[in-house]
């Protein structure tokens, strides 16, 4: 197989109905770009059986990899299976492993079997059966040619690999391949990753090798002006991925014959973007800021707290979810109101008078207080108007002042970010953990 063209088919009402966000495509697509790989279609169709196999017939006549998700489970509007099998002229048949593969997996749960489980077992005769770790229904995989006047044909029985995945012999038929995984996006994600993504990278021509450089401080914009013109980096491409939560990411990628021909382009142009954004980076590779900002503290042996207004703990949420935090976190203060703040973190009730709670002033003593309050070596603190309402014009919606404190004094960054509540709310968390990062490396 050539997994040159991959296309995509969405079967489900719920997403032309505006009730389901199709989350199934980007992580497809996704996944596919992450390994040098794209999907060149993609089609949403409803629980229809004729609009399904037009879909079929149309992505399977140009494509070499068709993944379709959706419709697979036991209920009356899951027509996938039986189009999937109507279109290549194939027989669903009882299976009977498949049979016991679902009934022990109702059974391990201790629940009885759903009404209708049987229809799961009846599986076209000529497919294989993709595992499904999450969820009863299994998958289906076939192996077809389609000849010059567009009629479609399953070549052979591919290797069944419900029992043991075996790759290897997909790929001795020239055929082209279909997938077909349920739309329950837990499941899909769990068989695409194990069986489908594999194959299609064995399959792939050439090499495709990338690097990443994870940033934080800078916007893409800027970033892409210090890196200059992007020819530079050619045959390489840069892509800029930017993140509400963990900053930019940027991949350098490149695809040739050889890895002896990528490998030195790769290295030329890492070279080009480390001189130019050096200072950005945190990371180069998929760690998240608050794993490397853990690992930094834990290095210089330091402890953290917090003191949190408008963020309402969502940096020491973010910290804490790194497993080890406890090594270098020590508490966080979630001082929402003003007598918070004047209670837990001693900030003289003057300056929230004379200033207001969303000032320099303010951050400054919340930072302080959190540094004395809990004894630690580094203190950052928040406070901000995230919006919608609260704003005036002297303090906007989206304006937020982020302190830090050690033993060595203080600092305030005055922010002022422009989206909704949830956005401005997200970022302040990011700002304050990038001020951090930056405290702790420039110690
Ligand atoms: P089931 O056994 O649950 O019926 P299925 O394979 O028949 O599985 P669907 O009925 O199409 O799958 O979808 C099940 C659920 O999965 C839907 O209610 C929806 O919440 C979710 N889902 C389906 N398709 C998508 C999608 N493209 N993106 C995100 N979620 C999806
Ligand atoms: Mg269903």
């Amino acid at each position: 197989m050539d997994s040159g063209r991959c296309e995509l088919i969405v079967v489900g009402d719920e997403i032309l109905l505006g009730q389901t966000l199709d989350s199934n495509s980007r992580y497809i697509a996704r996944r596919l770009t992450d390994n040098g790989m794209r999907l060149h279609w993609i089609s949403v169709v409803p629980d229809d059986k004729d609009e399904i196999k037009t879909a079929l017939d149309r992505a399977t006549g140009r494509a070499s990899a068709v993944i379709i998700t959706g419709g697979l489970g036991p209920t009356a509007d899951d027509f996938t299976r039986p189009v999937i099998a109507g279109f290549f002229a194939d027989n669903l048949v009882w299976r009977q492993d498949l049979a016991d593969a679902i009934l022990a997996r109702f059974e391990k749960r201790a629940i009885r079997p759903s009404p209708g489980w049987e229809t799961m077992a009846y599986f076209p005769s000529r497919a294989a059966a993709i595992p499904n770790a999450h969820g009863a229904a299994p998958g289906i995989h076939y192996n077809y040619v389609r000849d010059h006047k567009g009629a479609t044909a399953v070549v052979t029985p591919v290797a069944d690999s419900l029992q043991s995945v075996a790759i290897e012999p997909v790929f001795r038929e020239a055929g082209r391949q279909l997938f077909a995984l349920p739309g329950v996006p837990v499941e899909m994600r769990g068989m695409f990753e194990d069986y489908i993504l594999p194959r299609l990278i064995a399959a792939r021509k050439g090499v495709f090798k990338s690097r990443i450089f994870k940033t934080v401080g800078a916007g893409e914009t800027h970033l892409a002006a210090c890196i200059g013109d992007p020819a530079v980096l050619a045959p390489a491409t840069l892509a800029f991925l930017p993140s509400l939560d963990q900053g930019v990411t940027l991949r350098l990628s490149c695809s040739g014959d050889d890895v002896n021909l990528v490998h030195p382009v790769l290295e030329k142009g890492s070279a080009i973007i480390r001189t130019a954004i050096q200072s950005y980076i945190y990371a180069t590779e998929e760690i998240p800021l608050e794993a490397v900002i853990i690992d930094i503290l834990r290095y210089r042996g330091w402890k953290a707290a917090f003191a949190e207004s408008c963020t309402g703990g969502m940096i020491s949420a973010r910290l804490t979810s790194i497993p080890g935090a406890s090594d270098v976190f020590e508490r966080c203060f979630v001082t929402y109101s003003n007598q918070a703040k004047v209670e837990l973190l001693g900030v003289a009730p003057d300056i929230i008078e004379n200033y207001g709670a969303v000032s320099e002033q303010c951050a400054r003593a919340m930072a302080e207080g959190a540094c004395q309050q809990a004894k630690v070596d580094i203190a950052i603190s928040v406070t901000g108007i995230a919006g919608p309402g609260g704003g005036t014009v002297e303090k906007p919606v989206g304006l937020v002042y982020i302190g830090v404190a050690d033993r060595g004094g203080s600092k305030v960054k005055r922010f002022t970010f422009a989206g909704d509540r949830d956005d401005n709310r997200r970022r302040a968390a990011l700002a304050a953990l990038t001020m951090l990062y930056r405290k702790c490396i420039n110690a």
